[in-house]
């Protein structure tokens, strides 16, 4: 990290900012003129902060804020399994409804995305609707029916979980999804930072790449190193699709961290047309996998219908997705 000093500052005052930067534990290099040098764990230091002090002009950060989930010092993918998927090593597809609503229901789609290719079954219990008079979820229900639908197809499972105190019954649950409303919920992370399962992280629509980043190393501080990242859109002035998929932000989130980075067309397109495309642009940018809403019959859904594909939409897309990633393997 680099600070710039007020130019002809006095020699107590150069001596009092030294003092002061090294107290917080890292070193103070002066090369000359009105440049200090930090080094060490400077990403325990707040800029904002720093750009208070008597004597400070500017700051400049030179390592990332997330060391932990940063590619520097750590250059190889991470890779999380869950049951027969690598999650960031082999393509991996996740599909299911957006809410659980009925054992019939999530049976049904379980089976059908597991014949088209799917490795995990997902479906919301607890959901965060905007809306309070809305459809939120079957909570406990939900949570033990899509555990019983995955193992009846051998499907590892993913529910997202919004509150620490719901995690003794997502005790069966394989991987714990936050949702984009929850990713700066910090209590939230550091809880899921002192657990075993992997963490699905979405990127919440106001985010930008180094938030999400910064989220994921909440939960990597904890000592939890199975996070995975989703891109699922942001929001942006573009009215036609829910939100605006960040192709740009993938490529990003790759080159800057080791963790797998997964992309969620869905919540992206908002309209099912929409659905496969975006999901073909994910896997062309390089992400390592999908998340797709898919319903036996969108138009009686309880939640998100209008993006939900059906299942033979789902089969057609699935099959598309390894037909482009085999290619581009092949070219790699
Ligand atoms: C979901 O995946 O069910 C969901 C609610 O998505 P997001 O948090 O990205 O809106
Ligand atoms: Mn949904």
């Amino acid at each position: 990290m680099f600070i710039l000093t007020e130019k002809n500052q006095a020699a107590a005052v150069q001596q009092a900012l030294r003092q002061r930067l090294e107290g917080t534990g890292v070193t103070v290099a002066h090369p000359g003129g009105e440049v200090l040098v930090l080094e060490g764990e400077t990403f325990r230091l707040d800029g904002e902060s720093l750009r208070l002090l008597p004597g400070v002009r500017a700051v400049q950060r030179l390592t990332e804020p997330y060391p932990l989930a940063a590619r520097t010092g750590h250059p190889e993918d991470t890779v999380v399994s869950v049951g027969k998927a690598r999650i960031g090593q082999d393509f991996c597809l996740i599909a299911g409804p957006c809410a659980v609503e009925s054992p019939e229901q999530v049976t049904s789609i379980a089976r059908q995305v597991s014949a088209a290719g799917a490795q995990l079954l997902r479906g919301g219990a607890f959901k965060p609707r905007t809306s309070p008079y809305t459809f939120g979820g079957l909570g406990a229900e939900g949570l033990e029916l899509l555990c019983r639908a995955g193992r009846e197809t051998g499907l590892p499972v993913v529910s997202e979980i919004t509150d620490p105190r719901q995690l003794s019954l997502f005790r069966e649950v394989d991987v714990l999804q936050v949702g984009a409303r929850n990713m700066q919920n910090f209590e939230l992370l550091r809880e899921l930072g002192r657990q075993e399962k992997p963490v699905l992280l979405k990127r919440s629509f106001g985010a930008t790449v180094t938030e999400l980043l910064q989220a994921a190393e909440y939960i990597l501080a904890g000592g939890n190193e199975r996070v995975i990242l989703c891109e699922r859109g942001i929001r942006t002035f573009e009215p036609d699709s829910r939100a605006t998929l960040d192709v740009a932000g993938i490529a990003a989130l790759k080159e800057q961290s080791h963790l797998p980075v997964l992309a969620d067309p869905s919540h992206a397109a908002g309209r099912r047309e929409l659905v496969a495309p975006l999901a073909l642009a994910a896997a062309a940018a390089g992400a390592g996998g999908l998340m797709i809403e898919v319903h036996d019959r969108p138009e009686e859904a309880l939640s998100d219908g209008r993006q939900a594909l059906t299942c033979g939409e789902f089969a057609r897309l699935a099959r598309r997705v390894q037909a482009l990633t085999a290619l581009l393997r092949q070219e790699e």
